[in-house]
């Protein structure tokens, strides 16, 4: 290719790139602007010299200001069940109760069984949240040292309610609140310390809309007590290692240079905008998508919110379609009309579509999304 026929093909690329964004609602991975993709672009530089030390120190306030924390947020080259699996190595340790209303909350429960721990699961539903009574009551039993929960419930659109989860765990005694909040950090209010939240994680490229690869947490000092007195923790994700290296500005591996430019380019943009206004913008979003269902079922369509009001995610909806529509053909109907969005996960794959209304969308591409919907639902 010549250097012209290049510059043209990336042109065009770029152009389209610009033109096509708020086409992509994907409950993970979200859309990602080309402005993010373009900072990414920058010479490797050495992970031990202090470029790096300088791009983290860069960065950390920009994390901090997201998790609402005045501790270390740590940064994790790996998905976020990599970080889940931390939660449980370090956190954890013997029993566990895990929350599940879910396809992340069972993998959470199989993490833990996998780390050698006990488990049992306490199962809600799909589309329903846990309460803080039945957390209450099944740990009224003194049985359990650990609970893993997931924020927001990617595969149903539940929302479970983290600050009541953590202060019934907190009254339990010492047991700990391990948070999966993957589709809940930076579109769901989530306040770290004011919550007393043990550990809380979330991944790159869900709701901060950057590219996958990488998963951010943060750990309370109960959990890296925890932590130093357990044998057997493993290395790659080990939080005390994570913890020394944050406070000098390192990882402890070789990280994925690049994504922490994109990082560090969406954090600006995230103060920008504000965590408030970001929270404002998905519960605008997310009561968009909701009222919508209801004008539809108010035309004679049988759809409906998979989950019920009070206990709904502001990133993610599920909607449960009628008999006469399956997830996979809107799916792909959709597809054809140039919008992605995702059939129902596990179980729900046939009955129900999601949209993932997350990351850097705006209420006017949403609508435009919901338009074309609107067609395919009713033709
Ligand atoms: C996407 C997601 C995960 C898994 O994230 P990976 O980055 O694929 O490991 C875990 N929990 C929830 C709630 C998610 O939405």
């Amino acid at each position: 290719m010549t250097a012209q026929s290049h510059a043209d093909l990336t042109t065009r690329r770029n152009a389209g790139a610009q033109s096509g964004f708020g086409r992509f609602f994907l409950p993970g991975p979200t859309e990602v602007r080309p402005r993010i993709l373009e900072s990414m672009i920058h010479a490797m530089i050495g992970h031990r010299g202090k470029s790096m030390e300088d791009l983290i120190a860069r960065i950390q306030p920009g994390l901090q200001y997201v998790f609402r924390t005045t501790r270390p947020v740590y940064i994790a080259t790996a998905s976020a069940t990599g970080l889940m699996e931390a939660a449980v190595r370090n956190g954890a340790r013997a029993r566990v109760l895990s929350l599940v209303s879910g396809a992340f909350g069972e993998r959470f429960f199989q993490i833990a069984q996998a780390c050698g721990l006990e488990a049992d699961a306490l199962t809600v539903p799909l589309g329903q949240a846990h309460t803080p009574e039945m957390l209450a009551s099944a740990l009224a039993g003194g049985r359990y040292d650990a609970v893993t929960v997931v924020h927001s419930e990617t595969s149903t659109g539940a929302l479970n309610p983290i600050a009541d989860l953590a202060r019934v765990a907190h009254d339990a005694g010492d047991v700990v609140l391990l948070v999966d909040s993957v589709t809940g950090i930076a579109g769901v209010p989530v306040e770290t310390d004011a919550w007393e939240l043990d550990f809380v994680l979330t991944g790159s490229q869900k709701a901060l809309a950057l590219p996958p690869g990488l998963a951010f947490g943060v750990a309370r000092d109960n959990v890296l007590e925890r932590a130093k007195a357990k044998p057997g923790r493993g290395i790659y994700f080990d939080l005390i290692d994570f913890d020394k290296g944050i406070r000098k500005n390192q990882t402890p591996n070789t990280p994925a240079v690049s994504l922490f430019y994109a990082l560090a380019a969406q954090l600006d943009d995230i103060r920008q905008e504000t965590i408030e206004g970001r929270w404002e913008r998905h519960a605008a979003m997310a009561r968009r998508t909701w009222g919508w269902v209801d004008e539809m079922r108010d035309a004679g369509l049988g759809v409906s919110v998979l989950s019920p009001e009070g206990f709904r995610s502001p990133t993610v909806t599920c909607i449960a379609l009628p008999p006469s529509h399956s997830g996979n053909a809107v799916n792909a109907a959709m597809k054809a009309r140039g919008f992605t969005i995702s059939a129902g996960y596990g179980a729900l794959k046939e009955t129900s579509i999601r949209i993932g209304h997350m990351g850097d969308h705006t209420v006017a591409e949403l609508d435009a999304l919901l338009d074309v919907l609107r067609e395919v639902l009713t033709a």
